[in-house]
């Protein structure tokens, strides 16, 4: 099996693939594998399969759990809902939440994942399925032939792209600031360890501790109309970015003015795909369904669509493959699918506007019963990815 793209989607799936008996190279385009300096928050669906893969260990050296989700108002801090994490979801589900250094997670999977079969350096260019195998040339002209190949490499998959043609993907209006600040210059706001989201007009904010509550993460959601760079990753400007939030609560101002450098990433997704795969070709991770990070969801989903598909591999014969695929896509994708249009939905609700929405979304919240309770998100996160039967 050959699987394109060394991120977390890819390198968990090859970790899982050796761990049944699948003989697994993993190609990655960038000469040395390398994750952008933020936080991503790791719940117990993904830390469920990282922990069967024998990473319990290295996520609890630098992980940080969470005592709470505390959703709060954007001007005067009021708490909207306040919902406890740490020990009821491990209780709940069986493994932890954390927060974590994007950097740590990458390369806890790095460091488990034999190295003689991790190609740095390697562009995916094209691939022919025959049938019984697929032709994979890559752009330094190396040529492999696999009996499955699966394309992990990220919201602008060429891999997608051979398989079923270009479709851009589709800007979503929101802009992300992204900054991660020493925590000892934030010791004068005695922040709790939770994880915060502020709510309000046409924005939200998020912050969390990383990296043994070292760092504080934020991502500072705001909207655009358009995305005119030609990156969709830019340097941002810290004044920039704490005059987007001009009259939110101070610490939501001191939090962004605490970092020394920001990046601004212009937020893409696309609309649910019908099929992700043809033959012995499939997809995971962003590949196939990129969505809004507002479920921190993302690499949670790739992490998941690893463990099923390796189940679903598992003891198939070479002819099989097309129908183990086939079994993949049934579990996998309409998982995804509900995650994308939940990450689409909490765009307008966070971002109400002050009236009477809002108010009534205020008021819902208020009850603690709401779609963040423990019982609401079993189905998400309880969930076993390594099972063949279960659809969430
Ligand atoms: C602001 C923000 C916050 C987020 N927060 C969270 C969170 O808290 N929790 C969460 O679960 N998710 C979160 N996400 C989403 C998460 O970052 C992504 O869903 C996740 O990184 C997708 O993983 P992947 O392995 O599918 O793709 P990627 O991480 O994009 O990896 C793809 C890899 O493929 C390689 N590649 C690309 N093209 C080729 C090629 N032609 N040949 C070879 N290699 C190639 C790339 O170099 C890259 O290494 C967030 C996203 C954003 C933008």
């Amino acid at each position: 099996m050959a699987i394109i793209g060394g991120g977390m989607g890819g390198l968990t799936a090859g970790l899982a693939a050796l761990q049944v008996g699948i003989d697994v190279q993993v190609y990655e385009q960038a000469t040395s594998l390398r994750e952008i300096g933020a936080g991503v928050q790791i719940s117990p669906n993904a830390s469920r399969v990282l922990h069967r893969l024998g990473l319990a260990d290295a996520l609890a050296r630098t992980g940080v759990k969470p005592l709470a989700w505390h959703q709060r108002r954007w001007d005067n801090g009021r708490t909207l809902l306040r919902t406890p994490l740490a020990h009821s979801m491990e209780a709940a589900f069986g493994f932890p939440h954390y927060q974590m250094h994007r950097a740590d997670v990458l390369n806890a999977l790095v460091d488990a994942f034999p190295q003689e079969r991790l190609h740095a350096g390697e562009r995916f260019a094209a691939f022919v399925d025959h049938g019984d195998h697929v032709e994979v040339s890559f752009e330094s002209g190396r040529r492999i032939e696999v009996d499955v190949l699966v394309g992990a490499d990220g919201i602008h998959s060429s891999v997608r792209r051979a398989l079923h043609g270009s479709d851009d993907a589709r800007f979503t209006g929101c802009v992300a600031y992204r900054g991660l600040a020493p925590a000892d210059r934030l010791s004068g706001l005695g922040l709790e360890l939770t994880s915060q989201v502020w709510m309000g007009p046409d924005k939200h904010f998020v912050h969390y501790f990383v990296r043994n509550q070292e760092l504080v993460n934020f991502v500072a959601v705001i909207e655009q109309d358009c995305w005119t760079a030609e990156s969709w990753i830019d340097r941002g400007d810290v004044d920039e970015a704490r005059s987007s939030f001009a009259g939110w609560h101070p610490q939501v101002q001191t939090i962004i003015g605490a970092v020394d450098e920001t990046f601004k990433w212009a937020l893409f997704d696309r609309p649910p795909m019908e099929r992700w795969s043809m033959g012995r070709v499939t997809l995971l991770g962003d590949a196939c369904h990129a969505m809004l990070p507002f479920m921190a969801q993302g690499a949670a989903q790739a992490i998941e669509d690893a463990a099923t598909l390796t189940a679903c591999l598992a003891s198939r014969t070479h002819n099989e493959v097309t129908d183990a695929l086939a079994q993949y896509e049934t579990l996998r994708l309409p998982r995804a699918s509900r995650l994308q249009a939940l990450s689409a939905a909490n765009k307008s609700r966070f971002h109400l506007v002050d009236g009477p929405s809002q108010e009534a979304r205020d008021a819902q919240m208020a009850l603690g019963n709401t779609d963040w309770s423990l019982d609401a998100v079993a189905w998400l996160y309880g969930h076993d990815a390594w099972s063949t039967s279960a659809v969430g």
